[in-house]
């Protein structure tokens, strides 16, 4: 049965509601170019509406009780998990995830809900002694206000509730703009949380394009807050307006991960990891597994068969569930990663699988690229820096484990690394050593969950941190209060002191 297109309207307060201009776009289907739905495209008239309405709703929402904020959360993770497959067949269609994926998108924010509802009950602050007698110290966590979230859409649900339900139960409200590819289940996501009694206005939506809606939402003085996620260029942008502004910004962009592989790996579980890593989400993850260096006569003995596994991954329809690697996002993606790939080939760089566009008649509609490892990259090489986010792999010769960690920090970006070896004291090496955010023993580049810090170094992010108990930091001003009951004038550095 076909699916009738979607209507997707912007949500400001109670209410959804076109552009002012009227203006939409159209979303499009990579799989098949079927038309998923038509969009409301905003401007930054639209977000000024927004605003406005997160800045009335932020008295309201920011003096509730924080337990009570949370409640909100528990309703939408229960709510998210009765929807979960109606709204991964929307992801699959919408942005090309496979459905089993989509599902782990869906879950990560069900998870990320289910911790942030019991947030609520906690945002400690700290009480501490005074260096005065009769007077105490202690602080407290306050909302800061109206929370700019702009995402990509690579993980349509997932990224987004990392920023949108931590701001929540702190107490802040916001207007998010979800990525122009994939806004269809990042709507379903929201609307989980409106059906769960999030009062109008707490989250307000305005979809359209990032030089439109998402500069607007970043320019606006009443903005406190942008949190981030999507491109190096990008995110240093939004930075430097935002640093301007003296506005919080938090940033999670690209990566080059690498997984390095000890001689002494279980090599099975390498070739297992590394197509998952590598291939999963056809290779369009920030922590997708983009480098593989392997160590001494690791190389020889392994690429045989990662060539092989890699060769025989099936591209197909997200929503069949017997395919393995969907398509890329859009036509100008695959051009882009096949850029790449041209531009190696051009260099002479051994090209062992793939990098070409796929014949199969089946296949000709959508934006599929089939899995593809170049051997032999060369240290410094495009491939070997810049970040593809396709199914593309550079497989990079070390000759010992000291080269291996330096082959690995040489690239601009830090979010995840992963070595394999059954040596222990290896792995703790390599642990200390590896400039990310993340590293994986024994395991591929990708599989955060939901209650551990994510982010990353050097240009993948800022300093800050989503997951876990990390961003409710971030989104929340520490107050210091002081208690004096002592009923007479008591000065710090000055009456505690002789002479
Ligand atoms: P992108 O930077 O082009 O777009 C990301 C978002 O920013 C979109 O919503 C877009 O509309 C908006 N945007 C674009 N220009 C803007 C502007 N001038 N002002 C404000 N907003 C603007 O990124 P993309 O290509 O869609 O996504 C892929 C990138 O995202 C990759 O680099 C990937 O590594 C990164 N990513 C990082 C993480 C992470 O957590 N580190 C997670 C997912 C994706």
């Amino acid at each position: 049965m076909k699916t009738p297109p979607l209507s997707l309207l912007h949500r400001i307060g109670a209410s959804d509601v076109a552009s002012v201009s009227g203006a939409r776009f159209e979303l499009r289907s990579p799989t098949d170019g079927s038309l998923v739905g038509e969009v409301a495209r905003g401007a930054a008239v639209d977000v000024d509406r927004a605003v406005a309405s997160a800045r009335a709703a932020f008295a309201a929402w920011s003096t509730t009780p924080a337990p009570v904020r949370g409640e909100v959360m528990f309703r939408a993770a229960a709510l998210l998990e009765a929807r979960k497959d109606a709204i991964a067949e929307v992801m699959a269609r919408e942005m090309g995830k496979r459905v089993e994926e989509a599902r782990g998108d869906i879950q990560e924010a069900i998870d990320t809900a289910f911790y942030a509802g019991s947030e609520g009950r906690r945002l400690f602050g700290h009480t501490v002694p005074s260096e005065l007698s009769e007077k105490m110290g202690f602080t407290l966590r306050r909302p800061i206000g109206v929370v700019g979230v702009i995402t990509a859409w690579n993980f349509p649900v997932a990224v987004p509730s990392w920023k949108i339900l931590p701001a929540l139960v702190c107490g802040n409200t916001i207007v998010w703009k979800p990525a122009e590819e994939a806004p269809a289940s990042g709507a379903m996501f929201a609307q989980a949380l409106w059906d769960a009694g999030l009062p109008p206005g707490a989250l307000n939506i305005v979809h359209g394009f990032g030089d439109e809606v998402g500069a607007a939402l970043v320019a606006h003085p009443d903005t406190r807050v942008l949190a981030f996620t999507g491109s190096t260029p990008v995110g240093r942008s939004i930075a430097e307006i935002g640093g301007r502004m003296l506005k919080r910004v938090s940033l999670e962009m690209g990566g080059k991960n690498p997984v390095i592989v000890m001689p002494d790996a279980d090599l099975g579980l390498v070739v297992d990891g590394v197509l998952w890593g590598a291939f999963g989400t056809a290779g369009q993850r920030c922590t997708a597994t983009s480098r593989l260096i392997t160590v001494g006569d690791a190389h020889d003995r392994l690429l045989d068969e990662l060539v092989k596994r890699a060769k025989a991954l099936r591209l197909g329809d997200p929503l069949d569930a017997a395919t393995e690697v969907g398509p890329l996002v859009s036509e100008a993606q695959r051009q882009r990663v096949h850029g790449f790939v041209e531009r190696a080939v051009a260099a002479g760089t051994p090209l062992r699988c793939g990098g070409a566009f796929p014949t199969e008649a089946a296949l000709q509609g959508g934006w599929f690229y089939p899995p593809t490892i170049f051997d032999e990259v060369k240290r410094g090489s495009e491939l070997a820096m810049s970040e593809v986010f396709g199914p593309v792999l550079a497989v990079i010769r070390a000759a010992s484990f000291d080269e291996a960690i330096e082959v690995a920090n040489e690239v601009p970006f830090g979010l995840s690394s992963s070595i394999y070896t059954r040596d222990v004291n290896v792995a703790m090496r390599a642990v200390h050593r590896l400039e990310s955010g993340i590293t994986y023993v024994n395991a591929p580049t990708s599989g955060a969950e939901a209650h551990f810090p994510f982010g990353g170094v050097k240009d993948t992010g800022n300093g800050h941190r989503e997951g876990g108990w990390a961003p409710y930091e971030f989104f929340t001003e520490t107050k210091t209060v002081y208690f004096d009951y002592s009923g007479t004038l008591q000065r710090a550095q000055i009456d505690n002191r002789e002479g």
